[in-house]
């Protein structure tokens, strides 16, 4: 079985597992004069990634700089393993992400409290990063990739208050961990239709900012996007445009709807009914394995709208 594939400019797309589902994430190797990598997942997601290098004959020592978008666990949590792996890699991380990359006690505890038993499934090991193998990166930073070739580093926020996004010089796109929400691949194969809706999983999502970051990356005018979840859409502007006409269904109607019905069973299914809705409006349509993608991201959204609509009942 093949854990990867090339898209295009010597990137690579890597899969990573998060909770053992097919095709939900993707962490991104940049090959050339220097190897990056972007995003590495859970470390159960570990294996798959050593076994892409094995293939691709890249040695671990190739491996320069580690980028992590942002240090939720789905995408930094085996950060301190492949850091172990790869003895050259400097990890690259926004600056309120560094403390708990070299000390993720508190990572661990916050997410033995929510996934209980699932923990050492999903995540562990979570290993600490030396601080000295770990740079911050802030709006406006640049990596050179050799070769006339650099990624550009911006704050993004809205999703998470540690959250960068790259833009890569040669292939003019983004990689963009969560901030431009879930690519639906599946859909998108199929239909040829790039379907995205933003995500406000918890517990970070802020609107205002969220707008501002969707308006940063249609300023880039990026040619592709590389979500995290998940893969390459090229229709980039078009998408996110799409997508980010859905902000104040989130932080407005359904903020709403839960003060009516305060239930996160019942807004997941609002949620859910208003997406599919929309898609078979656009006449695109979606199988059972869609539907119950987009009830895991839904259900996640809607913890985000709980947690969102809590801080506002606080101010
Ligand atoms: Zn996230």
């Amino acid at each position: 079985m093949s854990f990867y594939k090339l898209l295009r400019n010597n990137i690579f797309q890597l899969a990573l597992v998060p909770g053992n589902l097919q095709n939900r994430a993707a962490g991104y190797l940049i090959r050339g004069p220097k190897n990056i990598l972007i995003e590495t997942g859970a470390s159960p997601s570990n294996s798959t990634i050593l076994s892409t290098l094995k293939t691709l004959e890249i040695s671990p020592e190739a491996i320069d700089a580690i980028i992590v978008t942002h240090i939720h666990l789905d995408h930094a949590g085996g950060a301190g393993l492949l850091m172990q792996q790869c003895p050259r890699a400097t990890l690259l991380v926004h600056p309120r992400g560094r403390k708990h990359l070299s000390d993720p006690a508190k990572l661990i505890d916050g997410a033995k409290q929510v996934y209980q038993d699932d923990f050492d499934r999903l995540f562990d090991p979570i290993l600490p990063i030396p601080e000295e193998r770990i740079q911050t990166i802030s709006d406006g930073d640049t990596l050179d990739l050799g070769g006339g070739r650099q990624l550009q580093f911006y704050e993004a926020f809205g999703h998470a208050r540690h959250h960068i996004i790259a833009f890569d010089s040669e292939s003019r796109g983004i990689f963009s961990g969560d901030i431009a929400g879930v690519f639906h691949d599946r859909i998108h194969d199929r239909t040829g239709q790039p379907i995205s809706f933003p995500n406000t999983a918890p517990t970070q999502f802020d609107p205002e900012e969220m707008n501002a970051s969707y308006d940063l990356m249609m300023s880039l005018q990026p040619q592709c996007i590389f979500y995290t979840h998940f893969g390459m859409v090229n229709q980039a502007v078009d998408v996110l445009k799409a997508a980010k006409v859905w902000i104040p269904f989130f932080s407005e109607t359904c903020v709403a709807y839960y003060q009516k019905n305060p239930s996160l069973d019942k807004l997941t299914a609002f949620i859910q009914k208003k997406t599919v809705a929309y898609l078979e409006n656009e006449n695109i349509p979606v199988d059972a394995v869609d539907i119950k993608n987009l009830e895991f991201d839904n259900r996640l959204n809607a913890q985000g709208i709980i947690a969102y609509e809590q801080r506002l009942q606080k101010k």
